[in-house]
């Protein structure tokens, strides 16, 4: 077992972001979450981190498009189980439509959720990371930040985005044993993407079965959704002591979908 590192994932009630919480879980490292649900529901999940063998475990109520509660998030996980050194920003949100129609409000949602909170928490966790002479930042993008798809143009730009703080992020820190990088998810089931599916089924009055086989078979070769077991080792071995020289780099988990 390594030794119990403080791990912090954004959105971590809910999908990727509860599968990569449970997955430091199982190998005893203090997990720090935030997003949103009922108190029945993160109390359930934070039951489930420490039934896992989390060695202590905190939930923190931020919402990510504000900067002050980005800054409490990091203070309370500082002060209750120690300096970050393991930071996922994961939370993030979509929606679709076209650029003539998409609502001003939403582009600024989106860009701020899952581009700019993760420059927040990367700035607040750096220095602590940098005098401790470790860090591992993962940022989970998508296929979209290394391809595009009709309706996406907000969810798109800030994927595109959190690439480039990346590779920033790994060039400044690459003397001080912090890594920087982002894993590429294709089509994923969570909540994320059953509201997408249950869009396609309500336009082309389609079973939920079927409008489930018309979004992988566009896009995602293997014609399956990715496990959510596969995401959550890969940010276990990219945190880990040998993956110290992967840095700056997108690891796409797409079924093929980005080698097309
Ligand atoms: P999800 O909807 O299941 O979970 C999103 C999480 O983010 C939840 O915990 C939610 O509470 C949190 N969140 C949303 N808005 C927030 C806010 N303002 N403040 C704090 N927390 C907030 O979604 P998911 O599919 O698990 O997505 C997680 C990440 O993976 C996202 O960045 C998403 O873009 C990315 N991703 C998902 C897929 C997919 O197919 N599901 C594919 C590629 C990338």
């Amino acid at each position: 077992m390594p030794e119990s590192r403080v791990v912090i994932v954004t959105g971590g009630t809910s999908g990727i972001g509860k599968a990569i919480a449970l997955a430091f879980a199982k190998i005893g490292h203090k997990v720090a979450i935030n997003g949103f649900g009922t108190h029945q529901d993160i109390d359930s999940v934070l039951a489930e981190l420490t039934a896992a063998g989390a060695d202590q475990v905190l939930h923190v109520p931020s919402d990510m498009t504000k900067t002050h509660e980005i800054q409490k998030l990091m203070e309370s996980v500082e002060q209750k189980l120690g300096a970050c050194q393991i930071l996922v920003n994961n939370a993030g949100i979509q929606h679709t439509a076209r650029i003539e129609d998409f609502p001003a409000d939403k582009w600024d949602q989106i860009i701020s959720i899952n581009l700019s909170a993760a420059f927040h928490t990367m700035r607040l966790a750096l220095p602590a990371m940098q005098k401790n002479n470790f860090g591992r930042i993962l940022n989970i993008a998508s296929v979209h930040g290394l391809v595009a798809s009709v309706d996406k143009s907000a969810y798109v730009a800030a994927k595109h985005g959190i690439i480039g703080l990346t590779k920033v992020a790994a060039l400044e820190n690459a003397n001080y044993n912090i890594t920087a990088n982002c894993v590429c998810p294709g089509w994923v089931k969570t909540p994320l993407v059953e509201k997408q599916v249950e869009a396609i089924a309500l336009r082309e009055n389609l079973s939920m079965e079927t409008a489930t086989e018309k979004l992988l078979s566009e896009k995602q070769p293997s014609g399956r959704f990715v496990p959510l077991e596969e995401l959550a080792a890969l940010c276990v071995f990219l945190s880990g002591d040998n993956a110290s020289s992967i840095t700056g780099m997108s690891l796409p988990v797409d079924g093929g979908w980005t080698a097309r």
